[in-house]
């Protein structure tokens, strides 16, 4: 059905009543058959019907008229037709309903009860509205039908100007011309001379007469002389015109006595016929003798004359007639008010016309109203839901009221919130109607990435409120956040396929505790994950609340990879390689084999001292309380967030800012802030609120680390959300390409690049000294190389040639997949990414999603510096306005890249608060990975070039970085997640540390270097560099094979293979079978297994040859710079995970360079490092890894850092007896914590 509104039967009854031809330009619209505008409670008001419309008063013309009987039903044969006109403008309305039906359409509307009223949509006229020289006085046809499904009416709206043109009415009836008429029959026919004058009443009633006489012919009636006295003074000689129009003749004739005489003849019209057939000059003449009627009955009082037996009677009103036919005489009326009796219903409030409905309708059928309406017109549903709104607060209806509320709590919006919510986005209502819903989106995913996530269900619904009265599907699901989707689930959690089901929950915890109005969108997104991965633990998590139950039985991971026998000891390896095929075959489930695995290797580690799990370590030792620091208790897959915050807590100077924050605070003013930039980006008073909330939830934290009354604490939930949900406290984010805001950015905020305002002070062209404020994660315009091989180098100077604004604009094309990605907030596990791509694009995208997924520590970190950056006043600022404070003056470095490009040279400096670094793919050494990041890169002319493309694509540029000024604490993150055939993968390879490292070749000079001798031994090193690189890319064609396996294992299983054949021959000889000749030649050379395994060798000789020959250049390299040691840092700690890329284990090892001791951190315990071969080597299997390495300038270890501040406090109600305390902390301890189970303790002392 078209959209087009519709009327009601009582409606569109109103509607006729005062639809007036004449006028309907003045009314601006035709009143019967366009829908009303909308109704502006702004504007100022107009009446419903122009004033000068006729409130039509019909009367019905018998004759013309099959009129519906009361009592009878409409069947489907029936059709009623009400011919009427207007007593008043003498129009004619004609009205046929029309229930004849094609066969399928058998329950008319008021017999339907679904249906209590005809819904009537008009479907269009016949004719034009006007004739050719613009007179509206013409016949209209207008045809509507009804709206519900089963109801077969058809209505026929006839409207017909009066059949007696005014002028033939001033004919009769103006005096003036009837005196004159007076005079000249005193001419013709002097008897006339004694007459009266007529009075206008006459000539209308003589003609009435004779009409009458016409239809109903009578002997010796058929004519009328004209030299009657009364036709002469009445009708004279001028009204031949109006008489002849009607059907009379004028004849010639004799009389019976032979005398020339003049008469009229009475038109003979047909005899009366069918009222359906079409109109004939019976139906005009009728049509005439009520007009006269209308006319005569209209004079004054005084002036109608003497009824004779041919007056006018009473004329029937119309009305019940049609109602009845209409199916709305009895319909269900709203009862009265006193005040409000019988009002004009034309005055109804407009939102009553709105609904095509009227003002005495039960709140039942304004209900049914709306809903006719919202049915067949649902593009204005908004305004429909404003009108109903409305009449219900009008009528102060409770049952229109409840169904308001239910439609409310469904998304119905009216359309003054659809105004609002444009204008939320910055739109124009009246805009809106060009603009396409990409526009639309765009506005709410920018301003989405400014808001808090207090702010986003606001803005959600605001779009919400757009996508529901555009009637979008597309805007309606970025609104609703909605999830349906497994993979929607996931993104709305901010985790993956390969999350665990522990870390999903925590998730929906955080997400639930940040926001509560995220409860039901979070359940919704947990109950799909949990039905996909038929987890019972997630459900039971949803129902109960609690995930105590195992993740998986025990025996279910036994038996989900395969193993038989659990209680056999397992060669883990193999049971490895056994998940991995899983994996493969069915990456789907990947996460469950893991988990599977995990849970094995744990099985095996507690029943056969498997290797696998080492980090339990053997039982807790006790240490006093008031020298060893606290642990921190998993508050739910959080080790990560654990072993940032115990880091924090040992910087010494942080730890005391921390403490004292409320002298640190960033004043929240308007004024105050408004110069604050935070990782080059204004900051708002929102975000400084909430990043003050973190750090006095920090401060309590610490505060309880030093007092806890017992040897670990718990972190608030309310923290952990604070520091890691980002998107949280992200104010100003990079609106595009900020892929970058993973980590090492400033917090979402595009550090270089893509900056969404200029700063009118950004250097513009080439600047040597331009200070830029980046870290390592800007500005990889080599990324592609560093997927897969060791070769990377942290850059932090993407395009800095460039002014700004060009940048912008080249980031936005180039970051424009990532804009349909916004950056999901925290994101689990290990390792930091590597990202802006600028080269590949969609698979580069991919992965560095990938990456960016899995955040860690190093993030965690990332954000928590600038949380704290943000909550604390600075110290002052740098040239581009950055603030300073502590935390820049700890953590962040100023890297100086140095790009050179055909001999010209530029430099470019920003500020990084960590490096990172690529393992690779070989064990090696701290200083070769940094090496890689530091070392000369050579670029590809990509897009990163364009300055100079009129040079052409060969250009070589080269890049190497320094540190202009390294910070005292210097945080070096290891990425250790690659992405391979589909699956992010974790590099194991050790980066081998030494307790002291030497910055020196990474400065820009030295204490006892210059720059210039400095350069020299590094160009000496990049020279070796090259040469290590295609001995590495030797190694990797020697070991690629399509097996996934070296070369040498390949060969050697062909070997294998072929032997196995010739046995296979063997015994098929023996058999009697075995006469294929090939299978023979093969056995019959018994030398291939034989060259095959030589071969083996030979490529296995090579690679270890390889190996020692990089070996030698690493060893080389090292020695260049052997002798440089003026800058020394101390290895401070070093935060280590153990298990997969989809998830695992963290801890930290700090030194306590007070206690001259090495502490292991696993979450709530804290034991003394014993071994140091735990931190500086790496196990063989299934090693736990490196992914953060802090180093402390070597003259300040002691001022920036202390492990121990320990205060415990007594426990109130305890005895202050000192002899009794350890006893009572400990019994605190244990009901607490359980974690001493099964040791005994008397009087504090352990029992051994
Ligand atoms: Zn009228
Ligand atoms: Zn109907």
């Amino acid at each position: 059905m078209s959209s087009r509104p519709g009327k009601t039967a009582p409606r569109l009854l109103q509607d006729l009543l005062t639809y007036d031809p004449r006028h309907e330009e003045r009314a601006g619209r035709n009143l019967l058959t366009d829908p009303p505008s909308f109704y502006d409670p702004d504007a100022p008001p107009t009446p419903a019907v122009p004033v000068r419309n006729c409130r039509h008063h019909f009367v019905t013309k018998d004759e013309q008229s099959i009129l519906p009987q009361s009592g009878n039903q409409p069947n489907y044969e029936t059709v009623y037709k009400i011919a009427s006109y207007c007593m008043k403008c003498r129009w004619h309305l004609e009205l046929m309903v029309d229930f004849r039906d094609d066969g399928f359409r058998t329950l008319p509307c008021p017999a339907d009860t679904e249906f209590p009223l005809h819904h009537f949509i008009f479907q269009g006229e016949k004719g034009p509205s006007h004739d050719h020289f613009g007179d509206r006085k013409i016949p209209r046809d207008y045809r509507f039908r009804c709206s519900a499904p089963r109801c077969p009416v058809h209505l026929h709206v006839r409207l017909l100007p009066p059949r007696l043109k005014d002028e033939y009415i001033t004919l009769l009836t103006d005096k003036i011309l009837l005196k004159k008429r007076l005079d000249r029959a005193g001419v013709i026919e002097p008897r006339c001379q004694n007459e009266q004058v007529a009075k206008p009443v006459d000539g209308l009633l003589f003609l009435r007469t004779y009409l009458r006489d016409s239809l109903q012919p009578k002997q010796g009636k058929g004519r009328i002389p004209l030299l009657n006295r009364k036709f002469l003074k009445t009708f004279g000689e001028d009204c031949d015109a109006l008489l002849t129009e009607l059907g009379f003749v004028r004849e010639e004739e004799d009389d019976t006595e032979g005398v020339r005489v003049t008469v009229w003849y009475l038109p003979k019209p047909p005899p009366p016929g069918n009222p359906l057939d079409p109109a004939n000059k019976r139906t005009v003449l009728e049509d005439v003798r009520y007009e006269l009627a209308a006319l005569i009955l209209n004079l004054p009082a005084a002036e109608r004359g003497t009824p004779n037996n041919d007056y006018p009677g009473e004329q029937k009103s119309s009305l019940a007639d049609i109602q009845r036919a209409f199916g709305c005489l009895n319909y269900a009326r709203k009862p009265l008010d006193h005040s409000e009796s019988s009002t004009p219903r034309e005055e109804d409030h407009p939102y009553y016309a709105g609904l095509g409905a009227v003002g005495d309708l039960s709140d039942a059928l304004i209900l049914f109203a709306y809903n006719r309406q919202t049915d067949v017109d649902s593009v204005n549903n908004t305004y429909y839901f404003e009108c109903l709104q409305a009449i219900a607060i009008g009528r102060n209806s409770n049952m229109l009221g409840e169904k308001v509320q239910i439609l409310a709590s469904q998304g119905q919006v009216n359309r003054r919130d659809v105004c609002k919510a444009y204008k939320y986005f910055g739109i124009q209502p009246e805009h809106s109607p060009h603009l396409t819903d990409d526009i639309i989106i765009g506005q709410f995913r920018s301003r989405l990435s400014d808001i808090s996530s207090a702010l986003q269900e606001e803005t959600r619904n605001m779009l919400r409120i757009i996508g529901s009265s555009r009637q979008s599907e597309r805007i309606l699901h970025e609104a609703s956040n909605a999830i349906e989707t497994y993979s929607q689930a996931l993104s709305w959690l901010d985790v993956e396929e390969t999350t665990l089901d522990d870390f999903i929950a925590t998730m929906f915890t955080f997400k639930v505790n940040d926001n509560p109005a995220n409860r039901e969108i979070a359940s919704q997104a947990l109950r799909i994950i949990a039905e996909e991965r038929q987890s019972q633990r997630l459900l039971d998590f949803i129902n109960t609340g609690s995930m105590e139950a195992a993740e998986m039985d025990v025996s279910e991971a036994y038996a989900l990879l395969g193993v038989q026998d659990r209680s056999a000891a397992l060669d883990l390896e193999v049971l490895q390689a056994q998940m991995q095929s899983y994996n493969i075959s069915n990456p789907q489930n990947a996460a469950k084999y893991e988990q599977a695995y995990s849970l094995i290797c744990k099985d095996q580690k507690e029943n056969h001292k498997s290797t696998a799990v080492q980090e339990m370590g053997p039982p807790k030792k006790r240490h006093p309380l008031e020298s060893w620091p606290v642990g921190c208790q998993n508050i739910g897959n959080t080790c990560y967030l654990n072993s940032v915050l115990q880091f924090l807590f040992t910087i010494k100077p942080l730890r005391e800012v921390v403490l004292n924050f409320e002298q640190y605070m960033q004043e929240r003013t308007p004024e105050a802030i408004e110069r604050k930039r935070v990782g080059r980006s204004a900051v708002t008073a929102e975000k400084v609120q909430k990043a003050q909330e973190f750090a006095l939830e920090l401060r309590e934290l610490f505060k309880l680390m030093i007092t806890a009354p017992n040897d670990n604490v718990r972190p608030p939930t309310r923290l952990a959300c604070l520091a890691l949900l980002k998107d949280d406290i992200t104010v100003e984010r990079a609106k595009e390409g900020d892929l970058v805001s993973t980590l090492g950015h400033l917090n979402g905020a595009p550090v270089i690049g893509p900056m969404p305002k200029p700063e009118p002070e950004a250097p513009a062209g080439p600047n040597p000294a331009a200070s830029v404020l980046a870290d390592s994660v800007m500005g990889d315009d080599d990324f592609d190389k560093r997927t897969d091989t060791s070769s990377t180098v942290a850059m932090a100077d993407p395009e800095e040639d460039k002014p700004f604004d060009e940048m912008a604009g080249l980031k936005d094309d180039q970051g424009f997949e990532i804009v349909d990605k916004p950056q999901p907030p925290s994101r689990p596990p290990p390792v930091p990414p590597r990202p802006q791509p600028t080269t590949q694009e969609n698979t580069d995208l991919k992965i560095v999603e990938e990456v960016a997924r899995q955040q860690d520590a190093a993030e965690i970190l990332n954000n928590v510096f600038d949380l704290l950056s943000c909550a604390m006043k600075g110290e002052g600022m740098m040239d581009d306005g950055e603030q300073i404070d502590l935390i820049k003056k700890l953590f962040f470095s100023e890297v100086t890249s140095v790009r050179r490009t055909n001999g010209s040279v530029s430099h470019n400096t920003a500020l990084q608060d960590h490096q990172l670094i690529w393992p690779g793919d070989r064990d090696r050494h701290l200083y070769a990975a940094l090496d890689d990041e530091f070392g000369l890169q050579e670029l590809d002319s990509g897009p990163s070039s364009e300055e100079s493309e009129e040079v052409g694509a060969n250009t070589q540029t080269t890049k190497f970085e320094c540190f202009h000024k390294a910070s005292p604490i210097l945080i070096v993150n290891v990425r250790r997640i690659a992405f391979a055939e589909g699956r992010s993968k974790k590099i194991e390879s050790h980066i081998g540390l030494d307790d002291t490292l030497y910055l020196d070749r990474y400065l820009e000079q030295t204490k006892s270097l210059s720059k210039e001798a400095l350069l020299e031994r590094r160009e000496k090193q990049w020279e070796l560099t090259r040469r290590l690189k295609s001995l590495e890319s030797r190694k990797a064609e020697l070991n690629k094979t399509n097996l996934q396996i070296g070369l040498p294992d390949a060969v050697n299983g062909a070997a294998d293979y072929i032997e196995r054949l010739g046995s296979i021959d063997s015994g098929l000889m023996e058999i009697g079978g075995g006469q294929n000749s090939d299978q023979a030649d093969v056995s019959q050379g018994p030398n291939i297994p034989q060259e095959l395994r030589e071969s083996s060798r030979t490529i296995q000789k090579e690679t270890e040859i390889l190996d020692r020959k990089m070996k030698e250049i690493d060893d080389e390299i090292s020695s260049l710079f052997a002798d440089c040691k003026d800058h020394s840092y101390r290895l401070h700690s070093v935060f280590i995970h153990r298990g997969t890329a989809a998830g695992g284990h963290y801890w930290i090892f700090i030194h306590d360079f007070q206690n001259k001791i090495w502490r292991k951190y696993n979450d709530e315990r804290v034991d003394e490092v014993e071994d140091l071969k735990d931190i500086f080597t790496q196990e063989e299997k299934y090693p736990a890894t490196s992914t953060g390495i802090v180093y402390v300038r070597e003259d300040l270890v002691n001022q920036l850092t202390e492990a121990v501040d320990r205060h415990p406090e007594q426990p109130q109600s305890q005895s202050s007896n000192g002899d009794m305390v350890m006893q009572d902390v400990v019994d605190i301890t244990d009901a607490e914590t359980q974690d001493a189970e099964g040791i005994p303790i008397l009087n504090g002392v352990e029992k051994k």
